[in-house]
């Protein structure tokens, strides 16, 4: 019997771990630069930290009875050394470890902001992914009401930088730990009154977290939730002068929002200050940026005692916001593409192409699927697809009169002049980047 030859099966991505294709490239491309440019007009510090780390951060760092800690890590024993490690969830517990571990909150306060993949193990749906990616900030060691509502206007410039509308603030106040130990006790005294509207995890809730009770998404729960007693009438009056001070300075910047007093956060390091930023336009998964105050947290990891706010953005569902309002940019081609046939054109390509790029131009030398020759006429197929604003052609006539073809591709360039121009080696660079000028200046009309 002869051997069948199978063909290998197809492997496949993890579930809810996406792909980012060339086709959405510009799209992450102009959020990035329009979100470190907002985070450099005020004054923040990129920091990066690795995305494994050890279990007890986010156990300790993010509260045990959480979503978060519960249910959606990625953790994992070492095979090696048998060290407990997570793949990070989110990263304020990471860089607040990383600001200790290397004392950079001894000479003052730091502002500080991150960006990359996070990772939970959720039920995948739209908007909501096993590894998604988030940008940041982190205040570290800023008490007063100044500093939430700093990183709550980065927040607004940042949506008017990128073209976004209808993105509405909601904000509350968690208050001080005394307080919420006051509230506690009532809550629990009205969620035992109602314990059988109670889903599982509000059962399982109701004496670990109550608080995280409120935050329910079932909809059968949220007529009990908003009559519930409210946290922000056990607040003193420190922690009312702090939220006071922070609607002040939100209404002279012209900052609409919105006090939501079930507004508490999954996380268990907040305090004081909370918002979210949400939008009706993305379906059940609205929020889009969320955070607030956590000054318990860095002494909770082991450094001195020091005031903290920050605030994390769900990228993948602001660029869905993008799409949605048709705000994505168009996909920039190369500037040139260079076409050869003959031994001795492809050897004065590779040159060409490399004294292009010196000047700075983007060139893509044509290479052949096959290792063979292609022709002109398909190479120039090519050329179009790429999206090159220029063709440069090397033949072996042109090769050996030191001279190249140059066709514009795009534009009005390539309408008023489709015929292909004839340039000495040597003015081909000036004449190329003479051609670029008034190709964009044409745009602009
Ligand atoms: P949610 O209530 O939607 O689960 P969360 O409270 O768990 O959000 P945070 O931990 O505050 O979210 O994260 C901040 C932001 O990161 C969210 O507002 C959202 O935009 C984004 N985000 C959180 N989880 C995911 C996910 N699984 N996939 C995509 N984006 C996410
Ligand atoms: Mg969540």
């Amino acid at each position: 019997m002869t051997e069948q030859k199978r063909k290998p099966e197809k492997l496949t991505g993890v579930k809810g771990m996406n792909d980012i294709l060339p086709q959405d490239a510009a799209l992450w491309d102009f959020f990035e630069t329009t979100v470190k440019s907002m985070l450099r007009s005020y004054g923040y510090q990129n920091i990066r930290t690795p995305i494994v780390e050890h279990t007890q951060l986010f156990t300790r760092g993010i509260g045990e009875v959480t979503d978060i800690v519960e249910k959606e890590m990625y953790s994992f024993t070492d095979a090696l050394n048998g060290e407990n490690l997570t793949m990070r969830p989110e990263n304020t517990a990471a860089v607040v470890r990383a600001s200790i571990e290397h004392n950079m909150l001894y000479d003052g306060p730091k502002r500080l902001w991150y960006i990359g993949p996070m990772f939970r193990h959720e039920r995948p749906q739209r908007g909501r992914y096993r590894q998604f990616h988030q940008v940041g900030v982190e205040a570290l060691g800023f008490a007063g009401p100044d500093a939430d509502a700093e990183i709550i206007l980065m927040c607004q410039r940042l949506w008017d930088d990128l073209g976004l509308t209808g993105i509405k603030l909601e904000i509350n106040s968690l208050g001080l730990a005394e307080e919420r130990a006051a509230h506690r006790v009532e809550l629990i005294k009205y969620l035992e009154q109602h314990v059988d509207l109670l889903d599982e995890d509000g059962k399982r809730r109701l004496y670990t977290n109550p608080l995280r009770v409120l935050d329910t998404k079932n909809p059968a729960l949220q007529d009990m939730a908003d009559k519930a007693p409210k946290l922000i009438d056990f607040l003193g009056e420190a922690s009312l002068a702090h939220f006071e001070g922070l609607q002040r300075i939100l209404k002279s910047n012209n900052i609409p929002f919105k006090i939501n007093p079930r507004l508490v956060r999954g996380l268990d390091y907040y305090n004081l200050t909370v918002f979210e930023w949400v939008t009706d336009k993305l379906g059940a998964q609205g929020t889009v940026a969320a955070g607030g105050r956590y000054d318990p947290l860095i002494e909770q990891l082991g450094g001195k005692p020091t005031a903290a706010c920050g605030w994390a953005m769900g990228i993948e569902r602001i660029l869905e916001l993008l799409k949605e309002e048709n705000l994505v940019p168009e996909a920039e081609g190369c500037d040139v593409y260079v076409v050869h046939q003959g031994d001795a054109a492809r050897e004065q390509a590779f040159i060409v192409s490399e004294r292009l790029r010196d000047t700075g131009l983007d060139v893509i030398l044509h290479c052949s699927a096959d290792g063979q020759s292609a022709s002109f006429k398909s190479q120039m197929k090519r050329a179009d697809a790429s999206g090159a604003a220029f063709a440069v052609v090397l033949g072996e006539d042109e090769v050996a009169q030191g001279v190249a073809g140059v066709k514009a591709l795009r534009g009005n360039a390539a309408e008023a002049r489709s015929e292909q121009q004839t340039v000495a080696f040597e003015d081909l660079t000036e004449y190329l980047i003479n051609a670029m000028v008034a190709s964009a200046e044409d745009g602009e009309d």
